[in-house]
């Protein structure tokens, strides 16, 4: 004769041991583990806070991950403490487990005890989606997509750089993406300046990549700065949403590269750092104190005939995306801190010969910007060094 299934949980139950939330709420982080059972979207609802997550159709597979002790004392927990009743006798019976209990009444007679729930940040089924193929990769995963989507990202400049580095970290869910840049889209632009488009020719940069980026990605705000970057807006634009985490460096001239240099120092926020020079580019990042920064690597300009990538010089279309891609990288890479960065590292690339340098770069102690303390390095000393605006002020 078969059993009826509410039957069958009834004498289960009087086979497990079952705790009262009182009790287990004493006990719970005293060597106690609690283990929920149910499905991830009541997990995300809220869950017993320091409980791990192991939903009863993975139990077998993923306890020993989560309790590798089997001597530990583990409280499953459910919704109401039937699914829970079954896990504890699966774990007893089948796999070794000696000391386990089931909270009585589940997490919902906790809840009306009024003890804490927690309720973790969760993506919506819609980025679950979105970013599924992020979430398939250990080293982003749930976490390293929430990160990205809190991250604060500034690019300087909607240009050969900015535009795939943009796209792409678009693409990536970064939730905020400041964009400053001052020129309107010209006709010469967009045989490597993808972000825009024939019909916007004529409209300013920061306008045109905010409507590429709201189509692509919803999930992104996009904050724009119709500005040229100088001493009197850095330290404002750099702070502004509560400060920058990255800073993408799209820059054309040397005088404003010292300028966010000596401002990235003092607020030390990490700067990824590109440049590019017919057929070869450059990539490095400069994370204050954890490496040299760019007066480490260029204490003086270089003579004015050497200088990289004025608006007149020719480049190859795809170079910048090249190198706005691996700029794009280091940046989610500093994100979800994971990888080895570029940080005391000048990647070389020669598009021509197909071939990458790697020259270390250390701190220099003399350097007179990052061998100081941030708080000593004054507006009047930002940016300081001969004046080459004149001579390559042209957008990339
Ligand atoms: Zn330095």
């Amino acid at each position: 004769m078969s059993t009826s299934g509410a039957e069958l949980i009834r004498r289960i139950k009087e086979q497990v041991s079952e705790i009262d939330p009182s009790e287990a709420r004493s006990q719970n982080g005293n060597g106690t583990i609690l283990v929920d059972v149910r499905e991830t979207e009541e997990f995300d609802a809220g869950h017993i806070p320091g409980a791990k997550h192991v939903p009863r159709g993975y139990l077998e597979s993923r306890i020993e991950a989560a309790v590798p002790d089997r001597d530990a004392h583990v409280i499953l927990y459910c919704a109401s403490g039937n699914r829970s009743a079954l896990a504890a006798k699966t774990l007893q019976e089948e796999l070794g487990y000696d000391n386990v209990e089931s909270l009585k009444g589940g997490i919902t007679l906790w809840k009306d005890r009024g003890y804490d729930v927690e309720v973790p940040k969760s993506l919506t089924k819609e980025q679950r989606e979105r970013y599924s193929r992020h979430l398939l990769v250990p080293e982003v995963g749930v976490e390293g997509q929430q990160k990205l989507l809190d991250a604060k990202v500034l690019l300087l400049g909607a240009g050969g750089l900015g535009s795939p580095a943009a796209l792409y970290l678009a693409a990536a869910g970064v939730g905020t993406l400041g964009i400053v840049d001052d020129d309107d889209v010209d006709l010469s632009n967009l045989q490597r300046q993808v972000i825009h488009d024939t019909a916007r020719i004529g409209t300013p940069k920061v306008d045109s990549a905010e409507q590429t980026i709201t189509a692509l990605n919803p999930d992104v705000e996009v904050v724009k700065y119709p500005v040229r970057l100088d001493a009197s807006n850095i330290m404002e634009i750099l702070t502004d949403r509560g400060g920058y985490d990255v800073v993408v460096d799209g820059l054309d001239n040397f005088p404003t590269r010292y300028l966010l240099n000596d401002a990235s120092v003092r607020l030390q926020v990490p700067v990824v750092s590109a440049a590019i020079l017919g057929f070869e580019g450059q990539l490095s990042v400069f994370k204050p104190y954890d490496g040299p920064c760019y007066r480490c690597l260029f204490p003086e300009p270089p003579p004015a005939e050497l200088a990289p990538s004025c608006g007149a010089n020719g480049v190859l279309g795809v170079l910048p995306g090249t190198m706005g891609l691996f700029q794009a990288t280091e940046v989610i890479k500093l994100i979800i801190g994971e990888g080895d960065s570029l940080v005391g590292r000048l990647l070389l690339y020669d598009a021509l010969a197909t071939t990458f340098q790697e020259v270390k770069v250390r701190r220099d102690p003399e350097c007179p910007i990052c061998a100081r303390d941030p708080e000593s390095i004054t507006d009047e000393e930002m940016g300081v060094f001969p004046d080459y605006e004149a001579f390559c002020a042209a957008a990339g």
